[in-house]
């Protein structure tokens, strides 16, 4: 799906004209891009009429090109299509029971390691009951996951009573904030599985339950999480297996349609392939964006228009000041660094000023805090910071006398070599039209 996306998306920024024509053809290839990754075809219909409709009748909004348009109006669509808004797990209570639920080998196991490492990761530590008394060694599975990890584990190879399984460990682990309920994905008969999970679900009163879900089963998996909605509360979903499958656009948009969460992905069978999933993120991948698209979008919202252009306008004319560059860093911020930025701008990227694209969001941090010790005087007027006042600002911000004098150094460039730009008459509508 990635790859067809991609390249519909670059011959679309490759156009030098957008027409009637031209959009009908990036649509026809989205539609068959989709298709093609199992995406239902009542949704790619809807889905296409929508984009072709709004890039054919929306005019594009200020400072944004027609191009960038049809592209925002395919990404925002897209994104729609999966859902839209991030939802995050959020350990808000202890205990934060969460009970795992899928068929057998959907991948409930694994996904249980690798979100015991993602949790980790935010300080939690988690500890794990197996109750999967159907699955031939699915305790030892669960010893070999965790054992580097760390991990506490509750489960007895001999006991084949799940329910008793699920009390004796949620009395081991009484104290622990988190505790994940692995559970068995096969019975005799599918009405029997369920009929567990539902005893599991009333002995267990999880906080959360998680359905994992193969993605390699394409447009069906919306069948599966709407069954196992039915049986028991699913807080949210996990997707397995979208590495390299051809059918992962069906699955996340088939569950994306039944209303329910999809919180994680998974994307190899290693501890690390695993993350939460971003509609957002997830489509200015696919489309082979990366952050430009989103670029595009915070340029429109949030940087305030006026302090944008009065800034670029006092960089380019020379009169820069210490002012300034704090707007202008309050702008890298929302924007991202400064070089991408430039990027955007056809035959800017290269003319950044070396010092401005070096800078680290660290060092910002750093500047700003320095340049909040700083008087109002001194930020309109920097050529009056001399020694008592570095002196005194450094001490204000608790840093030394020499960062001072590399954030005033930093500035007297960016100053010269913005006046260069100016100078050679470089993109101030260029600049304007991205701020
Ligand atoms: P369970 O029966 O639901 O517990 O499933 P398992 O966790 O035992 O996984 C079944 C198989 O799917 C194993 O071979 C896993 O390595 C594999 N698997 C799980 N998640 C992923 C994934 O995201 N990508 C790939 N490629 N394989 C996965
Ligand atoms: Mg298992």
């Amino acid at each position: 799906l990635g790859e067809n996306l991609t390249n519909t998306m670059k011959k679309l920024a490759g156009m030098t004209v957008i027409d009637k024509k031209t959009i009908k053809e990036v649509v026809r290839e989205i539609q068959r891009a989709l298709i093609q990754s199992d995406v239902n075809i009542k949704l790619v219909q809807s889905l296409s009429k929508k984009i072709e409709e709004r890039a054919i009748e929306e005019k594009p909004p200020k400072g944004i090109t027609p191009r960038e348009h049809v592209i925002t109006i395919i990404y925002e669509e897209m994104v729609q299509l999966l859902g839209s808004e991030a939802v995050d797990l959020n350990i808000d209570q202890k205990p934060f029971k969460i009970l795992f639920l899928g068929l057998q080998g959907s991948g409930k196991t694994t996904t249980i390691g690798k979100l015991c490492k993602y949790l980790q990761k935010k300080g939690f530590s988690p500890a794990i009951v197996c109750t999967d008394t159907w699955r031939p060694a699915a305790y030892e599975q669960l010893k070999q996951l965790t054992e580097e990890m760390q991990i506490s584990l509750y489960g007895d190879p001999n006991n084949k009573d799940a329910l008793d399984l699920a009390k004796k460990g949620l009395k081991e682990f009484k104290n622990q904030k988190v505790i994940i309920f692995d559970t068995a994905g096969r019975h005799k008969e599918e009405s029997d599985l369920l009929k567990e999970m539902k005893e599991l679900d009333e002995v267990i009163n999880p906080t959360e339950s998680i359905l994992v879900i193969d993605g390699t089963i394409g447009q069906q998996a919306g069948a599966q999480a709407k069954a196992f909605s039915e049986a028991t509360e699913i807080g949210s979903i996990i997707i397995s297996k979208l590495d390299g499958t051809a059918k992962g656009g069906g699955a996340l948009s088939a569950v994306a349609e039944t209303g329910a969460p999809i919180k994680f992905i998974g994307t190899g069978e290693r501890i690390d392939d695993f993350e939460a999933f971003n509609p957002e993120r997830f489509i200015s991948r696919l489309l082979g964006m990366g952050d430009i698209k989103s670029l595009v979008e915070k340029a429109e919202e949030v940087v305030d228009e006026d302090v944008a252009t009065e800034t670029m306008n006092a960089m380019l004319s020379g009169k820069f000041t210490l002012k300034d560059m704090k707007n202008q860093f309050d702008m890298m911020n929302k924007m991202g660094p400064m070089q991408q930025i430039m990027n955007m701008i056809p035959g800017m990227g290269a003319k950044i000023p070396k010092e401005a694209s070096k800078m680290t969001e660290d060092k910002i941090v750093i500047y700003k805090i320095m340049m909040s010790s700083m008087t109002n005087k001194e930020m309109e007027n920097p050529k009056i910071i001399k020694h008592s006042r570095i002196a005194r600002i450094a001490r204000g911000a608790g840093v030394e006398e020499s960062e001072v004098k590399d954030l005033l150094k930093y500035y007297n460039n960016t100053k010269k070599a913005m006046k260069g730009i100016g100078r050679r008459g470089m993109g101030g509508g260029a600049m304007n039209r991205l701020m």
